[in-house]
């Protein structure tokens, strides 16, 4: 068998890729004619691909390549940790140091009393502990009625069964008999979409009283716990109304649910703090964190757990593990990771310097005729793509039409955005400079302008 290498042919790669690599979240038939796009390299903000592009990464590779590509400091440090001590387990009353000391740096950077950590390999997986661990809570306080979960339609929490079924995604649950029993969504806070004729002060306070109503209606003493993202991601860089989350901890409060926030997102700078939660002020008791926590060098995920509830499950034997659960190599990046994102101040520069800058330069592209709306907060924003800005009107078309057309011209323009929908969405890597941002900007308004070329040349510019 051939070994191919990155400087074998694009159409011999795309050709073996196509035999035998399936992809996710892709029609494979569909890729398999088009061929993929084959990324060989990438420094800072900068992926090279086979033909020997530069393309802007306005995605952060998948919302995670925090401190950027091309960190030495993090690929010595796999380096060295592969050779003290490449695996050992941490079940059974054994610990390691890159462990310890990752889950000892996640309790100081935290917030509040979040000082205990359970490591996993992935956000998916760390939500299905999440998910075994606030029932496991409820059962050792005496009260095992309460495992009902309540999430949002929309929401993104991963993609095993468990993470699956907590998220929204109704794709997702279309496939593979999802959601499992003991999780019930609400509406999301998505004004633009679905705010009517609400203010969006009016509309956040009617979507987090769902939550109220929801509790209500299922019994207070059946409620384990509410999940949701700070600023939903993968839904569409979907930013609430200020009026949403003041209102849901005061539910959560009320009813003494425990909320669980998902920062895979969020978190490690992504909204100018180290946290979403901290940005959006509440005060989560447990938080599920990776993508940004290794910046993507290593797959790692955790659970940050309050004292409350760690003092509850680690009084039992909880009985939930991954082999790689605080995995040394992963751990060891994630550590260098962090102390990259402190020692080299990224968070403040992104909350100080880049965040403003990329806001100012993001909204100015409110005024395309393509644009319905810009919303950004620190590093991840949106904007809406409609076909009449002055009613927030859908496309006729269905629903990702205007958006996958953008995206490809984006694309054939070397900046990688994604698309939800008709939503293009935005999240660089923390350290992009200001020459990246203008260029990034450019880049986008080209891709607007094409998009807006070709949708009314094929007739889509049309409410429906
Ligand atoms: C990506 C993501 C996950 C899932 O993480 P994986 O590492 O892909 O399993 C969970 N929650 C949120 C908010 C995410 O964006």
């Amino acid at each position: 068998m051939t070994i191919l290498s990155l400087n074998s042919p694009t159409v011999e790669l795309q050709a073996l890729d196509a035999a035998h690599h399936m992809h996710p979240f892709t029609k494979g038939a569909a890729l398999a004619q088009k061929g993929a796009r084959i990324i060989t390299r990438a420094d800072g903000c900068w992926l090279t691909d086979s033909e020997g592009n530069r393309i802007l990464d306005g995605m952060a590779g998948l919302w995670c390549m925090n401190v950027g590509y091309g960190r030495t400091e993090l690929a010595d440090a796999a380096y060295r940790q592969m050779q003290e001590l490449p695996f050992y387990n941490t079940f059974f009353q054994t610990s390691h140091v890159p462990a310890l000391n990752l889950a000892a740096k996640l309790a100081e950077v935290a917030p509040g009393d979040l000082n205990h950590v359970f490591f996993a390999g992935s956000g998916s997986e760390a939500n299905d502990t999440n998910l075994r661990m606030v029932r496991t809570y409820w059962d050792e306080l005496g009260q095992p009625d309460r495992h009902v979960i309540i999430s949002r339609w929309n929401a993104y929490h991963g993609s095993s069964v468990g993470s699956g079924s907590l998220g929204g995604m109704k794709p997702m649950h279309e496939q593979g008999g999802m959601p499992i029993p003991g999780i019930h969504h609400i509406d999301q806070p998505h004004w633009y979409n679905e705010g009517g004729d609400l203010t969006p002060e009016e509309f956040g306070l009617e979507r987090a009283q769902q939550l109220e109503k929801a509790i209500l209606e299922i019994g207070p003493e059946k409620v384990a716990a509410f999940i949701a993202e700070p600023i939903q991601g993968a839904g569409g860089v979907i930013i609430p109304p200020d009026t949403y989350w003041p209102e849901i901890q005061r539910i959560v409060k009320k009813y003494d649910i425990l909320l669980i926030a998902d920062e895979v997102i969020c978190g490690f700078g992504r909204t100018g703090n180290w946290f979403g939660s901290q940005t959006m002020g509440i005060q989560p008791d447990i938080m599920t964190v990776a993508k940004g926590l290794s910046s993507g060098y290593q797959p790692i995920g955790a659970s940050i757990v309050s004292d409350k509830v760690a003092k509850v499950i680690e009084a039992t034997e909880f009985n939930h593990g991954y082999t790689y659960s605080g995995h040394p190599v992963a751990c060891a990046v994630a550590l260098e990771n962090l102390r990259i994102l402190e020692e080299d101040g990224i968070i403040e520069r992104v909350r100080e310097t880049t965040a403003p800058y990329l806001k100012q330069r993001f909204e100015s592209l409110a005024d395309h005729p393509l644009v319905g709306e810009v919303k950004i907060v620190g590093m991840m924003g949106s904007l809406a793509l409609t076909p009449d800005k002055a009613t927030r009107a859908p496309f006729k078309a269905e629903a990702g039409t205007a958006g996958y057309i953008c995206r490809e011209r984006c694309f054939a323009n070397n900046l990688v955005m994604r698309h939800v929908y008709d939503r293009m969405i935005l999240s660089p890597p923390l350290v992009i400079s200001h020459d990246e941002i203008d260029i990034l900007i450019e880049r986008a308004r080209k891709s607007l302008d094409e998009a807006l070329v070709q949708l009314t040349a094929e007739g889509h510019m049309q409410a429906g």
